[in-house]
């Protein structure tokens, strides 16, 4: 075991400060990583806060993480120390059942195991996230980044970038469909970026007017902002696909009237429990609600590696590790463009 520098929380009410935890003595599968940069996803906030209910303590939060292979176990094959690699949600699966062979780990049927307030499949100890110096993951997933993305920019790929490229790869969104991206966070510009990567029509859907300015930088063709009735009623059923990353409880309404026919809302937001909504907005037009959550290994790799190929990174504020609560503070208030990441070196 290795003692190693982290920043948690150890309740909910707390703010994150520093302290030690033990990282595994290497198995033969395992890769020990030295964190370089970890993305600030809402998900640490919510998770830290206790929002969902779950979260045990000491808790290390973190899944956006990029680094080098600082050591390999004896039955490691395609890493080697100073390799450039990345991690994001998932440290393990049970790795047999269909949805695991079919590289869908993250719906494992047994439950995969978080990157942090998860268990160990092993040993049972606690998995503590990526503000930390270090970390050790099994070599299946453990990801390549490519060499020309930089690291600190690349970080949020592993989480927003995962999140958002998975659900517009499998409603197989392409040139013609018209897709609004609701929520202009980390997530939200990465769904941007990738619905443009991938040929749509992108509307930015927005409560911050200001964030509309960015519409082209990010790629957009169009600004819609949601607290704007008259043009809200002007979009009406004027789209094919919405990426909605609110991350607070909402009503889905709104946005609802704004699919076309057989059109789809896809959650990746809000994990909670969500306002009614009338039924009638699915009937009429066959609608439909989905979800999606993070993806698989394979298609995480296959993000990255579209990364590498296009030149495609988060927009970022680098923050060093002290700077986290205040940074959290800000996500509350949606005062963020568009994700944070921490650089390492200062923890
Ligand atoms: P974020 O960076 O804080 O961005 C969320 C954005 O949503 C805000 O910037 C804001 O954009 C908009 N927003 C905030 N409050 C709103 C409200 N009351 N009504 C409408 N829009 C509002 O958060 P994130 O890191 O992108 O994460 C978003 C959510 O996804 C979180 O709940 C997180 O837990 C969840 N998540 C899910 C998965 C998954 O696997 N499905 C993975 C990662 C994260 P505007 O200023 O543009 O309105
Ligand atoms: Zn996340
Ligand atoms: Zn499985």
């Amino acid at each position: 075991m290795t003692a190693t520098r982290a920043w948690g929380a150890t309740a909910p009410t707390a703010t994150l400060e520093p302290f030690d935890i033990d990282r595994r003595a290497l198995r033969d599968e395992d890769v020990a990583i030295a964190i370089a940069y970890c993305g600030v996803c809402h998900s640490d906030l919510h998770a830290a806060r206790n929002d969902w209910g779950r979260t045990n303590y000491p808790f290390v939060p973190g899944h956006e993480i990029v680094g080098t292979v600082s050591a390999v176990g004896a039955g490691v094959t395609r890493f080697k120390v100073g390799d450039r690699v990345a991690v994001g949600t998932l440290v393990d699966s049970c790795r047999h059942c269909d949805a695991c062979e079919e590289g869908e780990e993250n719906y494992c049927r047994n439950g995969s195991t978080g990157t942090y307030n998860g268990k160990d499949r092993i040993d049972g100890s606690p998995t503590f996230g990526g503000y930390s110096a270090g970390i050790v993951v099994a070599e299946p997933f453990v990801l390549r980044l490519p060499d020309n993305l930089d690291m600190a920019a690349a970080a949020p790929l592993l989480c927003a970038g995962i999140t958002t490229y998975s659900p517009l790869k499998n409603w197989n969104v392409g040139p013609g469909t018209r897709v609004g991206v609701i929520g202009l966070g980390g997530l939200g510009h990465m769904g941007v970026k990738f619905a443009k990567a991938l040929g749509a029509e992108v509307t930015m859907i927005t409560t911050s007017p200001a964030k509309g300015e960015d519409a082209k930088k990010l790629g957009a063709d169009h600004v819609l902002v949601s607290t704007d009735k008259a043009a809200m009623r002007a979009a009406t059923r004027s789209f094919d696909f919405l990426l909605d990353t609110v991350p607070v409880k909402h009503d889905v309404s709104p946005y609802l009237f704004l699919l076309d026919k057989q059109g789809t809302l896809c959650i990746v937001g809000m994990i909670e429990q969500m306002e009614p909504f009338h039924s009638g907005l699915l009937l009429g037009g066959q609608r439909a609600v989905a979800g999606s959550g993070v993806g698989g290994i394979a298609q995480t790799q296959e993000m990255l590696d579209l990364c590498g190929e296009q030149g495609i990174t988060a927009e970022i504020e680098v923050i060093p590790m002290s700077g986290i609560n205040h940074a959290f503070e800000r996500m509350e208030r949606a005062d963020i463009k568009y994700r944070f990441v921490i650089d390492m070196a200062t923890i």
